[in-house]
């Protein structure tokens, strides 16, 4: 195909937008990828301050039940305790399978793509919240 010059510059600036465009987003993705892991990290510790591993899975945690003594004030606290450490188990353990799903869309190119209206999920909302997976409209 023979381009007249004058288009051809153009058609090459449009070219360099569009790979400067992709690698933009290669790059926020990577960071992006990289925070999931780094938040990934932190709530396995945190999971294990609340609970312990259950056997044979990666990311089922059981709330750990607390010994205090055997009084009745006692027992009390530790129903207390174990019902915060369950309800801050089953958040962290969430959030958890949430990162893993957004490090799973990240690996087959999904990422970023609202799962409901399959349209492309806000960057900046990306940035706050990188395990999102449906975008502002379809999350209410
Ligand atoms: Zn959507």
């Amino acid at each position: 195909m023979l381009v007249p010059f004058h288009l051809s510059k153009l058609l090459l600036k449009y070219v360099d937008l569009i790979i400067f465009k992709k690698s933009m987003e290669q790059q926020t993705q990577v960071e992006l990828k990289q925070k999931l892991e780094d938040e990934r990290i932190k709530i396995l510790k945190q999971l294990e301050g609340v609970g312990s591993k259950a056997e044979g899975a990666e990311d089922n945690f059981n709330a750990k039940f607390p010994e205090y003594g055997t009084s009745d004030e006692d027992n009390a606290t530790e129903i207390a305790d174990y019902t915060t450490n369950l309800s801050l188990e089953k958040n962290l353990e969430e959030k958890l399978r949430n990162i893993d799903s957004a490090l799973k869309r990240i690996e087959e190119g999904a990422y970023g793509q609202c799962s409901n209206c399959q349209k492309e999920i806000n960057i900046e909302r990306l940035k706050i919240q990188p395990e999102a997976d449906k975008c502002v409209e379809c999350n209410v």
